[in-house]
């Protein structure tokens, strides 16, 4: 499906992101892995390429940083010739409640979560073609709120507005934007959730259980495809039926 296509995936090195970035290998696709955590995404792109046989490049990167963004985009240009599909991953939910948040807290979310939205968008879309894809990686919490993350939803209610402006304004182009917001997914990000908090989510998820990288990859997956072409501009949740209630 993706063969000679190349996608850029932020935040790769593990969790949801190295869903991402298996799912779109197994496709055929060639893969840039954009993380901070060098050491888990050198090994991760050498394991995708064993499983998969398609090619991956890791590169370090802070995607709050315009420097990071321009090298990390140059890198799938580098090695493949061009970008077909950007998949804005990477992110933090650090919990804190919001009487204790300071300033830095604030803008270190917004800046992973948020403005990296906008660097990685924006420099894709200087060098995307016709039939490129970008995906973010939102979250239920921009819809629901969650005590503790009062930074974190504010940040991925940003990328649910972004995407629907930012859809509009590649729609010439004829790139497509859209964002898929997972629920409560099992990953080294959420390893701090304890087996109480596990049991309590899966009480309020009808499908009774913790989603799986994969489960979001899947989703992804049809976002970046030709299959939607004619789709932009939408937020896909992935949740388990979590909000439905
Ligand atoms: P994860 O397991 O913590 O993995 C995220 C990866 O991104 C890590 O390798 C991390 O490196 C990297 N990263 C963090 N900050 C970065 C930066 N500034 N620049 C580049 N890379 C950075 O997280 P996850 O659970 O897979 O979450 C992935 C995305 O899904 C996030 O946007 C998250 O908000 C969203 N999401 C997750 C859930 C969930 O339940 N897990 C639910 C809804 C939405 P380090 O480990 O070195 O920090």
């Amino acid at each position: 499906m993706f063969n000679n296509k190349t996608a850029i995936v932020t935040g790769a090195a593990k969790g949801i992101g190295y869903g991402i970035a298996l799912a779109l290998a197994k496709g055929g696709a060639n893969i840039v892995m954009g993380d901070f955590d060098q050491a888990t995404n050198e090994a991760s792109a050498v394991e995708i390429e064993k499983l998969t046989g398609s090619k991956c490049v890791a590169v370090q990167c802070d995607v709050s940083l315009k420097g990071d963004i321009d090298l990390l985009i140059k890198s799938a240009i580098d090695n493949f010739g061009a970008l077909d599909i950007l998949v804005n991953n990477a992110g933090i939910f650090p919990f804190k409640p919001f009487m204790e948040l300071t300033e830095g807290d604030w803008d270190k979310v917004l800046d992973v979560n948020l403005k990296s939205v906008f660097l990685c968008s924006q420099a894709a879309a200087k060098v995307m073609k016709d039939g490129a894809k970008i995906v973010s990686i939102s979250s239920i919490a921009s819809f629901v709120g969650f005590e503790g993350l009062t930074h974190y939803c504010a940040s991925k209610g940003g990328i649910n507005g972004m995407t629907r402006a930012l859809a509009l304004e590649l729609a010439p182009k004829k790139i497509n934007v859209n964002a898929v917001a997972p629920g409560s997914i099992s990953t080294p990000g959420s390893s701090g959730v304890t087996d109480e908090q596990v049991k309590q989510f899966n009480e309020m998820i009808p499908w009774k259980r913790m989603g799986l990288p994969e489960d979001i990859a899947n989703a992804v997956v049809y976002l970046a495809s030709p299959g939607a072409d004619y789709v932009t501009g939408q937020i896909i949740v992935v949740d388990g039926g979590w909000t439905l209630r």
